[in-house]
């Protein structure tokens, strides 16, 4: 079956107004597939400037923009946050949650992960929902309890037939920014995984949520990893922040 193919650029805290100016300009003559949508997410105080940008340059409609997290809860006094109000405001559709850095640095459960999922799609906001294990995690053999213990409670907390609006983003955390990507073997076996997972719960929504492979995605090895049966586009960091490797990545989605 065809399913929507992503490719999602996850700044990071990296980039500033000129990447903001140079992305749009370099994506409008970006070559896509019909079933392909791109997501820009730049760091939260470039979202406005983003979304202004891509209207005056009647940017391609096929991509989007999302944030890199949002709050769980719908106001009050949460100093830093920002509520699915605050992006539904900007028009923007997407938000990554759950992502390694912040489960691992700013100690993110996925019972939180869990709740900004019902929050994001609450304001009908499309989540990216990132998973993956360590390299301890993967060389004990608990790859596929980990993935399912991030999985789970998102589950248990929107009800499986929600993942329809849901995007899964599967980083192995030992393949962030380390330039160790999984081969494509190994990323297609743990796709599998996660999709079969899914189809536990049902399987018509399994086949139908695109799963993103992120870690040390570059222009070199995306076509490869992209021609996996169940790899449905990429989650790109460091790549992301070069609108000529960017654009390499975004054409070989499929
Ligand atoms: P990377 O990051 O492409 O720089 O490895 C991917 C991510 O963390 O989303």
């Amino acid at each position: 079956m065809t399913r929507r193919a992503i490719v999602a650029a996850n700044w990071k805290m990296n980039g500033d107004s000129a990447l903001v100016n140079t992305m749009v300009s370099g994506l409008n003559n970006v070559e896509l597939q019909d079933n392909v949508n791109v997501v820009i997410c730049p760091s939260a105080p470039y979202l406005s400037a983003l979304v202004v940008k891509a209207k005056e340059d009647k940017l391609n409609a096929a991509i989007s923009i999302g944030a890199q997290n949002v709050s769980e809860h719908d106001n009050g006094a949460f100093t830093g946050e920002i509520s699915t109000k605050m992006l539904q405001e900007l028009s923007v559709e997407f938000v990554i949650i759950g992502h390694s850095e912040r489960r691992c640095l700013y100690h993110e459960t996925s019972t939180q992960a869990a709740h900004k999922v019902k929050a994001a799609l609450n304001a009908g906001l499309t989540p990216i929902l990132c998973i993956g294990e360590s390299e301890a995690e993967r060389a004990t053999e608990q790859t596929e309890t980990v993935l399912a213990s991030q999985l789970q409670p998102v589950i248990d907390e929107v009800g499986i037939e929600k993942f329809i609006d849901v995007v899964i983003a599967y980083e192995p955390v030992w393949a962030i920014g380390t330039g160790k990507t999984a081969s494509s073997e190994m990323a297609q076996e743990t796709h599998q995984f996660i999709r079969q997972f899914l189809a536990k719960a049902n399987e018509n929504v399994a086949a139908k949520v695109p799963l993103l492979y992120g870690g040390s995605v570059n222009a070199s090895n995306c076509e490869e990893l992209f021609a996996q049966p169940d790899i449905d586009g990429g989650l790109i960091g460091g790549a992301s922040l070069h609108v000529e490797q960017f654009k390499v990545i975004c054409s070989a989605a499929k």
